[in-house]
């Protein structure tokens, strides 16, 4: 197999100037919901290629992504400027396993996120798993702004197929929002805003969660639900808690 394939861009969707989803077809071998790959462009010579979770689902026939530019970052600074028809170097292997084969069983999902890390969870929301597995689910998504706040008219339209499953909490740290909190993720955790925001319990007896994103924030998130009893999910100690570092 090769260790890359050609991609052709399909689609450049910019969210705000740094914020961009790209939809590209590429021949990529199969892969879970929740996985990542790698995507790359050969500059000067050398191929530079950076870990990207799926957004898209399995069944859908567009690969997608969603990005930031990273400050001089040679590659995303690139990507973001690309236009149908354009091409790029993906991995066709997927990896990674923050995936919910890997989630214990529970009655409520909690999936919470900051920036581009809510791609992920859109990707695992696509599929039929999460809708069968649990009786609620939260998605919470962190941002600085609120034109952060990605893929809304997704999460409307999968509120609308799944009536009063699906509890979404947007946070909007450095602006005022109607409907958004203005903390961080873990502030919320500890002193419940989000549980009473949302009418629902956090605990260890029936909540699992899967926290993606900054790594403050991961780490942040682990100790408050520690302390409240969540433990971390290792194969051979299930938990209730699985975690993926973004960077
Ligand atoms: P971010 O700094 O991760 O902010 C997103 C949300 O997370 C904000 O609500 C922020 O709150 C919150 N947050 C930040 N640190 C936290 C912590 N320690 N604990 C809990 N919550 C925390 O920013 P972003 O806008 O998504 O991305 C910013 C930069 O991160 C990008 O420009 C890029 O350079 C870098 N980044 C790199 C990669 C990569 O793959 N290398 C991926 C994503 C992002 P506050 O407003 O209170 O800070």
């Amino acid at each position: 197999m090769a260790t890359w394939v050609t991609g052709r861009i399909e689609e450049n969707i910019h969210w705000t100037d740094e914020l961009f989803s790209l939809r590209v077809r590429a021949p990529v071998e199969p892969y879970t919901a929740g996985q990542f790959t790698q995507l790359g462009l050969e500059i000067d010579g050398e191929i530079i290629g950076r870990p990207y979770s799926y957004v898209s689902a399995p069944q859908d026939a567009l690969l997608e992504f969603c990005l930031v530019t990273v400050p001089e970052g040679p590659l995303t600074n690139r990507l973001v400027a690309m236009h149908p028809g354009d091409s790029l170097l993906v991995r066709p292997k997927p990896a990674g396993f923050f995936v919910l084969k890997e989630v214990p069983e529970g009655s409520d999902l909690w999936l919470l996120a900051t920036g581009t890390a809510i791609g992920p969870f859109i990707s695992i929301l696509r599929t039929a798993e999460p809708w069968q597995r649990f009786e609620n689910i939260v998605l919470a998504h962190a941002v600085r702004h609120a034109a952060e706040l990605t893929y809304t008219d997704s999460i409307a339209a999968l509120s609308r197929s799944h009536p009063g499953q699906l509890h979404y909490q947007p946070f909007v740290t450095r602006e005022n929002h109607p409907g958004a909190l203005r903390q961080r993720i873990p502030a919320a955790l500890r002193d419940r805003s989000i549980e009473r925001q949302l009418g629902l319990q956090l605990d260890a007896g029936h909540s699992q969660v899967m926290l993606c994103g900054n790594p403050g924030m991961v780490k942040d998130s682990c100790t408050v639900l520690g302390e409240r009893g969540l433990q971390r999910n290792r194969r051979r100690a299930p938990g209730q808690v699985t975690t993926e570092n973004y960077w």
